[in-house]
C-alpha cells in the first residue's frame, strides 16, 4: 500500500515529511516511474495522469488544488473516490483576496489609479458600506468564508447556490428566478462558482445587463466562466463600473489582451489562493484516517454534478 505524489518536489518534501511523522505506516512516493503501481492506493495531482489504469488498487484520487475541472472523470473508475483540496489555507488566502477585492471597489481604487495616472486630485462620491450591496455567486467552502470575513464592514450580504441555504446575515437564494433577484441587488458580484458545463460562460453579456448601473465584478472561479469581450463591452458602455480579475481563459493571459491595459480592470494572475502544503497535507491525512474508519473524506467530488 502506497501513497503516491505527482506535483512538484518542493511540496513533496513537506508533504512526506508530514506523512512520515503522522501516518509511518503508509509508504509516500513520488517517483511514478518507480513505484510499484499494484501498490498505490492514493494518489495526489493537478491533472488526471494519462496512464491512470495502471494504478489498479487506486481507492482515492486527490486534486492538489480547490478544484477538480481538470480532472477527466472519463478515465478515473467509478469505485475511485475522488476529492478536492479543503485546506484551512485556501480559505484565509481567498477571505484576504475577496475582502481586497470588495474594499478596493467599494472604495474606487481603480478609478483613483487612472486618475493617478492623469495627474487628476478629484474625489469621487463614495457610498457608505451599509449602501453597497455584495452578492456572491457559489456558496461553498469559499464563498461561505468570505461572506463570513465581509460582515465585518457592513455590507448588505447576498448568495446564490443550486441548493437552498441558510446562512445567519445572509440573503441566500437559489434558482434561476433566486440568481435574477440577487443580480439586481449586487453592486459588487463576487463569482466562486466551480467550473462546470453549467458555468462555463456563465459570466456573460445578459448576466451583466442584470446587474444595476455602475456594478462592479469580483472574478476568483475560473477563467472559462467569464466571456471577455462581455465585459469590456460591459465596462466600455460604462454599465459596469470596474472588474477584480484573478482567472482568465487562456492563462497566462496573452501579450496585447485588452485585459492588460483596461483602465477599469485590476489583473491578478491567479493568485487568489493557493493551497498551502503544511495545511493541505495535514487535511490529506485526514481524509486518509476518516476513510480508513470507513468515512467519507471532505471534498468528496460529486461526478454527477461535476464539483
Ligand atoms: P464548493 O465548496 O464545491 O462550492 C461550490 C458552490 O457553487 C456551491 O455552493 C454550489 O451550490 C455552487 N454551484 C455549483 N454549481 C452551481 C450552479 N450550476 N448553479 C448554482 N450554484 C452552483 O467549492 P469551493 O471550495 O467554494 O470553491 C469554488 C471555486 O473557487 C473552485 O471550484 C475554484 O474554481 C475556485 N477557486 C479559485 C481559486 C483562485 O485562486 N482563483 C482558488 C481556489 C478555488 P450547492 O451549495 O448547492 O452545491
Amino acid at each position: 500500500m502506497a501513497f503516491l505524489f505527482n506535483s512538484d518536489a518542493r511540496r513533496g518534501a513537506i508533504f512526506a515529511e508530514a506523512f512520515a511523522k503522522e501516518l509511518p505506516d503508509l509508504p509516500f512516493a513520488m517517483d511514478t516511474a518507480t513505484v510499484d503501481p499494484d501498490a498505490v492506493r492514493y494518489l495526489i495531482t493537478w491533472t488526471v495522469p494519462e496512464n491512470l489504469s495502471r494504478y489498479r488498487n487506486l481507492e482515492i484520487l486527490f486534486s492538489i488544488g480547490a478544484g477538480v475541472d481538470r480532472f477527466r472523470f472519463d478515465v478515473v473508475p467509478a469505485k475511485v473516490k475522488v476529492v478536492r483540496m479543503v485546506e484551512e489555507g485556501i480559505v484565509r488566502m481567498m477571505q484576504e483576496y475577496v475582502a481586497l477585492s470588495v474594499l478596493a471597489l467599494h472604495r474606487n481604487l481603480p478609478a483613483y489609479l487612472a486618475q493617478q495616472r492623469a495627474g487628476a486630485w478629484r474625489d469621487i462620491p463614495q457610498l457608505q458600506a451599509g449602501s453597497r450591496r455584495i452578492g456572491v455567486l457559489g456558496l461553498g467552502q469559499l464563498g461561505q468564508a468570505v461572506l463570513d470575513r465581509l460582515k465585518s464592514f457592513g455590507f448588505p450580504l447576498a448568495g446564490w447556490s443550486r441548493s437552498p441555504r441558510q446562512i445567519e446575515s445572509v440573503t441566500c437564494h437559489h434558482s434561476e428566478l433566486g440568481l435574477e433577484h440577487m443580480l439586481a441587488a449586487s453592486d459588487i458580484l463576487v463569482c466562486l462558482l466551480p467550473l462546470t458545463e453549467e458555468t462555463r460562460g456563465f459570466l456573460n453579456a445578459d448576466l451583466f445587463a442584470k446587474l444595476p448601473e455602475g456594478a462592479a465584478l469580483v472574478h476568483t472561479g475560473r477563467g472559462p466562466q467569464l466571456d471577455h469581450e462581455a465585459l469590456v463591452a460591459a465596462l466600455d458602455s460604462g454599465h459596469l463600473s470596474a472588474a477584480m480579475i484573478d482567472v482568465t481563459d487562456p492563462e497566462p493571459l496573452p501579450p496585447g489582451h485588452s485585459f492588460w491595459s483596461h483602465p477599469k480592470i485590476i489583473l491578478t494572475p491567479h493568485v487568489a489562493s493557493v493551497a498551502q502544503p503544511a495545511t493541505a497535507a495535514r487535511a490529506v491525512l485526514e481524509n486518509i484516517r476518516r476513510h480508513r474508519a470507513g468515512l467519507d473524506p471532505i471534498g468528496l467530488v460529486d461526478r454527477s454534478r461535476g464539483y
